[in-house]
Order: structure tokens, then C-alpha cells, then sequence
């Protein structure tokens, strides 16, 4: 200090000088107190660059000071002219000393922000002719053009259901930024307006300190700074930002392409803060100052992902005075699918949704609105997960190409996927629907037994191929159903809640003789098929029990047994990776498909070596998608997110805690008249009464609407109905529970 003090002196003339340290990032920094003066002095480490850069700098403020006196540091040189004389061998610089109070320390109000907007636009304005070499030459990580930069630091976030939402925002990044950076309107920008960079007093932003991230980049991406950095805290952050924007807007208008790319801008810059700020951690396990702002980050990061990037752009727009939207009718859209599409499709709620975008657990309406998807099991990692949309994309632009050839994915993924059966299967076929593969897998029974019939269950539901429709009662007995065919065998639904044996320790057992009393012995079964909770059928868990009678006499009668896991499947009931697991058995053929793939069609079925064997009979099984290489490499990214995310562990903690709230909603609401299921994988079933277990289907159909009107997607099912059918996508939280239990009570209270 007292070498510095000397140094003071010399060079510039100030004595009697006291100094304090203060924070820096890139430099070292004092504040210097003279007699009634104050000073910034900053000391810098001799790097290639560092002067033509800090010549930029003093230029910039030059300018900045000419037009908006009083809001920027005043550089000073030294007695000799010198802009940076050296002080043991490293770069000084003096600087005017800014009062004020730290946008970070004092009370935000809305005029703050307008003002705020203001201010930047101002300072963006001064600097719109300026073009420097040193500062345009520069790439650096805080650059939020460059931001795909700091991708590869998200590895250093420790916690895995935290880091998909950095990973989702380079991603978003790269979707929608990157291909539109270099039309962006650019200049000379501070890049770092963050909320202890900028100088307040009272209603009004008086200074910008710390030019040190300058660079030329996309105007927006100022504003975008700020804003990640100003929203810090908010619970409504959009009402906020709308605020910067109106400001900005006054003085120097925004286009609508820049307004529409600010919410992927804002998501980036908040994923490069956390992610340099995990990186920081991990080289420096002490360093505070870098760390200040990750938390805040992280919780607006977690508000942002919900967001609708359609709802971010209109309030952005209508800030920016442009005019608002149409109002969406539904109607023309329904009219043209009709045209084309078969009214034997239908479309969910009373008023259908237009989808135009979905995050994990969110769903995005083409209007702005965001929908929780407590309804969609397909998805099962979270909507557009990164590490599985980046597999995906990998792998599409590497090979896909079908299995007559040899790639290592296959044998891969087979053994992984392989890996969480029982030793005894451990032969595997690859399709692409859930239909194909209960197709399939009759067929290979068919084979390898050489018979014809089957037993299926009641209500049971496994696919739309003719003979998908021939073994689910849920649709031959449905509308339009044809009814039993002569080769099916129908098992009673183990129904522990309404069915014949409700209520006795040893439904399953009881229900189990009855299905086997209604087998034949002229006509031998080839196969029973069941799904271990029957999903259409109303989230029925058979009864425990059942399934090891049915096994046990389906294969004294010289049949197989197949499990179709197509919904229960892949960890969703938590406590079990399989369904079948939870009832004690093994079966002879799995059925896989609908989250195997996260929404990309593949599907599967497991088999025993015997019964693979049997199919070799001479006829080739091709499936000209089936295990092609995009989707062995996404299969493979299910897992490891399944894996690094504990997703299976979550579904079982979240699916107690909805339970158990479910269950509390049904101690007060009469209407509720079962809870059932397992981990994420509910069923509520509405009654009109408890006595009669009489079906609410209308009241069922009313709470799905309703519950759509607050933005939340559950879905009903059963053969009245009535069952509200939850299977969220494994990234549900706990909030998201209780917004989900909230809406629903007052979806109840409401009738
Ligand atoms: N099995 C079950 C249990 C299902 O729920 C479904 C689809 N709802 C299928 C099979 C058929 O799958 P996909 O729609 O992929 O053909």
C-alpha cells in the first residue's frame, strides 16, 4: 500500500492518499481517498492486448462522457501523459471515483426500470458509430455472441436436474440465436450492465462502471444483460423486463426480430453465469465474489424455463408500443385439419390447444400461455431434454441407416437396455410404436408355441394394428368395437377397488381362478397378455397376487406370459424399473415403448433366448426403423438422463408426496373415490357417491377442463371415464405437485 501511495504521488500527483482494496474481477482494484477527491485505481496483469484494449476503453468513455456527463468513470493519465504508467510491472489506471447506491442495494420500483431502459439505450446510442479494431477483434466467454463458449462448462454443475436447464438454453441458443446473430444489428456495447455495475439514486440510473467485457456484438444483447441480471428476485420477471423494454424503446427503438430473440438471450446469459460460476467453483473452491449471483440466477433460471418464449416475446413487443397479436381462434385450424385428417382422431378439451413449444414439465400454447403436463408419459425424461435432443441431432447428422448393417449402437444400447432385465431375457427387437411391438410379441408367442388363442384383459390396451384392436378390450368392447374375437380369451379386471373381489386379502388370487376358469382346454392358450397397472383401463394396479396365479397357470397350460410396459415402464412406478417387478414375476415377453424414446417413435420387445430362437424359423424380421442408429443413440440418452438425474428415485419421493396430498384431498372431497397407482403413475377415480362407486364421468370431464383453464393438462381414462389419469413427465417437482393438488381442489370446490 504504501509503495502504491508513493506511486500516487509521483505519477499522478495525489498525495496524503489513503487506499481501500475493492472487488475486481480481471483487475486489481482500490478505492483512493485524497483530500476531498476519490479515485478508482486498477492494476492490471501485463497481457497481449490489454493496452490496445484499454486505449478502446478510454475512447468509449470519452465518448460516453461527452454525452452523458457525470454517468461514467473520467479517465486520468499521469503527470507525463501517460494513460497506463507501469507500477512493478503491471499496467495503472486512474479513474474518476462514481457515488451512488448499487442497483443490487436499494428497492426496485417500475420507474427505476423504465428508467434504467433509458439509460442504456442512451449510452447504446453514443456508441452507435464507433468502430475499433481492439475492441471488434475481441472473442471472449462473457461475449454473449460467443455464448455456446462456456457449453461444455455445465459438466462442473454438480447437481444434474439443475444442469439440464443451462444445457437447455445453449441449446435454445444455438436453435434460435445462432442462425440469426449475424443479421443482428451490432455496435460497440458495455456487456455487463449487471445489478452491481450499475449506479442508482433514488427513481433514476446514474452511472455504469466496469467497461472491462466490452464488445461488439448484437445491440440487443446489452439489454438482454441487463435484464438477466435485473430480474434477480422478481416472482413476476416478465412484468419487470417489460419495464427495461419500455425504456430502452423511448429512446432507441428495438426491431422485432431483436425482441423476439431477448428471452433466449436472457436464458443464455443466465446458463454462462452459472455455468463459468460451477467452472470458477471447481478451480477455485474459495473464490466468493465470482459466486455472488448463482444463486439468484439459478432460481430466475428455473422461473425462466417456464416461461413461454411466445409470451416473453408479446409482452417484450407490446412494451415496445408494436400492436398486439390477433386473438387465436381455434376454429379455421380445426376446419383445415379436417380436411385432411380423419375425425376418427380426436383433440383434447373442449377448446383445443395450439402447441407451439414445451421445457421438461411445460408446455407452450401458440398464444403464450404455459401448461403443466401432468398428463404425458411419453416425455418421460422432460419435453425436449438436451442431452436428448443433442443425440439425436448427433446421430442424424453422422449415420442412420437400419439394422442389415453393423454399427456398435445396437449391440449397445440392446445390452444396456438388457441390463435392467432378469437374466433369463435377454433377447431384444427393435420397432417404433408401442402397437408394433404388442404385435410383434404375440407373434412371436404364436410362433414359438404353435398356437393361436389368447387371454387378454379386460379394458386392456395395446395397440391399433388389427391384431393390437383383437387383444385390447378397451377397443373391440368400445364404440365402434366389433366386439370378442373367436381366439381371445378375456381375463375380469383385478380391480381391488370396485371389483367383485374388493375388499378380500386374496382378490388377486380370486381373480386370478376366475380368469383361468375361463380357459379352455380344446383351444390352447399361446399366450396371456396384461399390463401390470392397466393404463386406458383407469390407472388399475392388478391386484396383488394376481399376476403370479395368472403366470403360474398360463404356463402349466403350456402358455407365455407377456407384460406390456409401454406406460408402466422405465422407472416411472419408482420403486420398480418394470411393472412387472412390483408383482413378483417374470415374464416370458416384454412390451416397450412409449417413453423409451422421449417422444421419438422406437418401442421394443424382450424376449427369452428360447422363445428368439423359435422365431428363427427361416422368415427374416426386418423393421426398416427398428433400432436404426438415431434412435439406438437417443434410447441411449433416456438412460443416462434416467441415471444422472435419479429420475427414478424422484418419480418414487414425488409421486408419495402427490399421493399422499391426493389422498388428503380425498378425505375431504366425497366425489374422490379411489387413489391409486404408483410413484408417477396416479390415478384418481371420480364417483358420485362412495356407497355406489357410481362414475362421475361428467364431473371427470369437468375437472380435466377446467384444470386445462388453469393451465394445468391431466387427462381421464376408463371405461366410464371417470379416472383422472396423472403420469407427468419425470422433471414434475414438488411445487409442481402442489399447484397441481391446488388447482385440483379448486377444481372440486368449484362444482
Ligand atoms: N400398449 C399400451 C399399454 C399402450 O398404452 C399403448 C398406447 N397407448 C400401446 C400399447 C400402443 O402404443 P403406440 O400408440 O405406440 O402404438
Amino acid at each position: 500500500m504504501e509503495s502504491l501511495s508513493a506511486f500516487l504521488a509521483q505519477s499522478y500527483q495525489l498525495s496524503q492518499s489513503s487506499l481501500t482494496p475493492m472487488e475486481g474481477y480481471d483487475s486489481t482494484n482500490f478505492r483512493v481517498q485524497t483530500n476531498g477527491q476519490r479515485y478508482v485505481l486498477k492494476l492490471y496483469g501485463q497481457t497481449p492486448l490489454l493496452l490496445s484494449l484499454l486505449e478502446a476503453e478510454n475512447e468509449v468513455l470519452r465518448i460516453l462522457n461527452a454525452s452523458m456527463p457525470g454517468s461514467f468513470p473520467i479517465p486520468s493519465a499521469d503527470i507525463a501523459g501517460n494513460s497506463f504508467p507501469s507500477f512493478e510491472n503491471q499496467h495503472a489506471r486512474l479513474l474518476s471515483f462514481l457515488e451512488g447506491t448499487f442497483l443490487a442495494e436499494v428497492d426496485h420500483t417500475p420507474a427505476l426500470f423504465r428508467h434504467f431502459g433509458e439509460f442504456l439505450a442512451r449510452m447504446n446510442q453514443a456508441l452507435l458509430d464507433l468502430r475499433h479494431p481492439a475492441i471488434e477483434a475481441r472473442r471472449h466467454h462473457w461475449d454473449l455472441s460467443h455464448a455456446l463458449l462456456n457449453a461444455d462448462l455445465t459438466t462442473h454443475i454438480p447437481d444434474p436436474s439443475k444442469r439440464k436447464w443451462a444445457d437447455y438454453f445453449f441449446l435454445q441458443f444455438r436453435e434460435q440465436v445462432s442462425p440469426q446473430i449475424q443479421s443482428l444489428r451490432h455496435a460497440v456495447i458495455h456487456a455487463d450492465a449487471n445489478d452491481w455495475n450499475l449506479l442508482t439514486s433514488g427513481d433514476q440510473v446514474t452511472g455504469l462502471i466496469d467497461f472491462g467485457d466490452m464488445v461488439y456484438a448484437p445491440l440487443v444483447n446489452e439489454l438482454a444483460i441487463a435484464m438477466a441480471y435485473a430480474l434477480f428476485g422478481k416472482s413476476e420477471p416478465l412484468t419487470w423486463a417489460a419495464f427495461l423494454v419500455e425504456g430502452y424503446q423511448a429512446v432507441l427503438p428495438l426491431t422485432e426480430k431483436e425482441l423476439g430473440l431477448l428471452y433466449y438471450l436472457v436464458g443464455a446469459r443466465l446458463a454462462v453465469s452459472v455455468s463459468r460460476s460451477a467452472y470458477t467453483h471447481s478451480q477455485k473452491p474459495d473464490s466468493e465474489y465470482i459466486t455472488i449471483s448463482e444463486q439468484p440466477a439459478w432460481d430466475l433460471m428455473e422461473k425462466w424455463v417456464a416461461i413461454n418464449p411466445e409470451a416473453a416475446r408479446r409482452a417484450f413487443k407490446q412494451a415496445a408500443g408494436f400492436p398486439p397479436e390477433p386473438v387465436y381462434d381455434p376454429q379455421p385450424d380445426l376446419e383445415r385439419r379436417h380436411q385432411f385428417i380423419s375425425k376418427a382422431l380426436s383433440v383434447s378439451f373442449h377448446t383445443p390447444i395450439q402447441m407451439s413449444g414445451a421445457a421438461f414439465q411445460y408446455m407452450f400454447d401458440s398464444t403464450g400461455n404455459t401448461y403443466l403436463d401432468a398428463y404425458n408419459n411419453i416425455p418421460h425424461v422432460g419435453h425436449c431434454h438436451p442431452h436428448v435432443v443433442a443425440a439425436g441431432q448427433r446421430q442424424m447428422a453422422q449415420l442412420n441407416t437400419n439394422t442389415r448393417y453393423l454399427y456398435d449402437l445396437l449391440p449397445s444400447y440392446a445390452e444396456r437396455l438388457l441390463n435392467t432385465f432378469p437374466k433369463s431375457l435377454n433377447r431384444i427387437f427393435f420397432v417404433n410404436s408401442g402397437s408394433a411391438a404388442s404385435d410383434l410379441a404375440i407373434r412371436l408367442a404364436m410362433t414359438h408355441t404353435q398356437r393361436q388363442h389368447l387371454q387378454v384383459m379386460e379394458h386392456g390396451y395395446h395397440g391399433h394394428t388389427r391384431l393390437g384392436i383383437d387383444i385390447s378390450s378397451y377397443k373391440f368392447e368400445g364404440k365402434g368395437g366389433a366386439g370378442q374375437r373367436e381366439y381371445i380369451f378375456k381375463a375380469p379386471i383385478p380391480d381391488a377397488y370396485k371389483g367383485k373381489h374388493a375388499g378380500k386379502t386374496d382378490a388377486g388370487k380370486r381373480f386370478a381362478q376366475d380368469a383361468i376358469q375361463l380357459l379352455n382346454d380344446e383351444f390352447p392358450i399361446a399366450a396371456f397378455i396384461s399390463e401390470p397397472v392397466v393404463g386406458c383401463g383407469g390407472q388399475v394396479p392388478l391386484a396383488p397376487g394376481y399376476l403370479t396365479a395368472m403366470y403360474s397357470a398360463i404356463r402349466e397350460r403350456g402358455g407365455l406370459c407377456i407384460s406390456d410396459e409401454v406406460q408402466a415402464g422405465f422407472g416411472r412406478l419408482g420403486e420398480w424399473f418394470w411393472g412387472f417387478e412390483m408383482h413378483e414375476v417374470v415374464p416370458d415377453i416384454v412390451v416397450m415403448g412409449k417413453p423409451m424414446g422421449n417422444g421419438h417413435p422406437m418401442a421394443a420387445v424382450v424376449t427369452t433366448e428360447a422363445v428368439a430362437q423359435s422365431f428363427e424359423n427361416g422368415m427374416e424380421f426386418f423393421s426398416s426403423f427398428g433400432g436404426n442408429p438415431v434412435s439406438c443413440a437417443i434410447g441411449m440418452a433416456v438412460l443416462d438422463v434416467m441415471e444422472t438425474e435419479g429420475l427414478q428415485q424422484h418419480a418414487y419421493e414425488i409421486g408419495e408426496y402427490l399421493k399422499a396430498r391426493i389422498c388428503d384431498l380425498q378425505g375431504r372431497y366425497e366425489t374422490i373415490g379411489d387413489v391409486r397407482g404408483s410413484g408417477l403413475f396416479l390415478g384418481a377415480e371420480l364417483v358420485i357417491d362412495r356407497e355406489s362407486k357410481t362414475p362421475a364421468t361428467a364431473l371427470a370431464k369437468y375437472i380435466k377442463n377446467r384444470m386445462k383453464e388453469h393451465f394445468i393438462l391431466v387427462g381421464t381414462d376408463g371405461p366410464a371415464d371417470n379416472v383422472l389419469k396423472i403420469k407427468p413427465p419425470l422433471s414434475f417437482d414438488r411445487t409442481n405437485a402442489d399447484q397441481f393438488v391446488d388447482v385440483l381442489e379448486g377444481s372440486l370446490k368449484g362444482v
